[in-house]
């Protein structure tokens, strides 16, 4: 039997390389179910212009975030609305956090702390997409992961998937690292289940619980079949060591601030 758990990464119609998830099919499954989970679309694809959604991607990305700026807060405005408009049950208001190569957010001021989760992502690499040395990609990587610690993510989503889909090595001393930035600034390492990479997850997971780091439970959903299926997690959670009867403190869970600001 497979458990439950708190979905921390999951996409709809505003992500672009969504297939068939939409908020709608989501909105269905919290009205109805007791599944938990948060919609965390790409803040990158929102920002940038619906004629150039893929523009943070490129080489472009800095000049075209100036261009679009004004459009882009808006537009992550809107969605904001939009998801906490259809909002019931389990469900979360989030973004998965895109950062630039010059660290800052493409996301607009003030609006991240009015989230329930936010998962910041490495997504685009100049020097992966240069070939540099790996020394240089590791330096990026890092880069990354600490501007988005500073802008107080609450999980680091796929935290490897960029670099090891391009077969750049990531060392024991790389995941160490990122375990230590993880319990430092507080954010949670995530198992993402879309794209697997069993030997690194966990390798991660040990490395968290030496520490104190703190898990999350990614499906990060594209499609609608992979929502719900926790399968991957667990095999990974066990791997490392625990079982159901010790994994849950060690599992984030969303903070719900909304909610939390209502009862105030
Ligand atoms: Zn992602
Ligand atoms: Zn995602």
């Amino acid at each position: 039997m497979s458990h439950n758990f708190f979905d921390c990464h999951t996409h709809t119609e505003f992500s672009s390389c969504a297939e068939d998830v939409t908020l709608e099919a989501y909105t269905e499954i919290a009205a109805t179910t007791a599944s938990a989970f948060a919609v965390t679309d790409h803040s990158a694809q929102i920002f940038y212009s619906p004629d150039n959604r893929w523009g943070f991607w490129s080489d472009e990305a800095l000049p075209l975030f100036e261009e679009h700026r004004e459009g882009g807060e808006e537009r992550i405005a809107e969605y904001i609305a939009a998801v906490r408009d259809a909002q019931c049950g389990g469900m979360q208001v989030g973004i998965e956090l895109d950062v630039l190569p010059d660290g800052r957010k493409v996301f607009p001021d003030g609006l991240l702390e009015t989230l329930d989760v936010v998962g910041g992502a490495v997504h685009s690499m100049p020097a992966l997409r240069h070939s540099r040395p790996v020394e240089e990609i590791h330096a990026e990587f890092r880069r990354q992961v600490e501007a988005l610690a500073s802008h107080g993510i609450d999980v680091l989503v796929h935290p490897y998937r960029l670099i090891l889909a391009a077969d750049v090595p990531v060392p024991e001393d790389l995941q160490r690292w990122t375990t230590m930035m993880a319990r430092e600034a507080g954010f949670a390492l995530e198992i993402n289940s879309h794209y697997q990479f069993p030997e690194h997850d966990v390798r991660m997971v040990r490395f968290a619980l030496e520490v104190g780091a703190t898990i999350a439970i990614g499906t990060d959903s594209h499609r609608m079949e992979e929502f719900g299926d926790f399968s991957y997690h667990e095999q990974i959670m066990r791997k490392a060591g625990l079982t159901p009867e010790t994994w849950q403190p060690h599992i984030f869970r969303a903070r719900t601030r909304q909610h939390e600001a209502a009862a105030e």
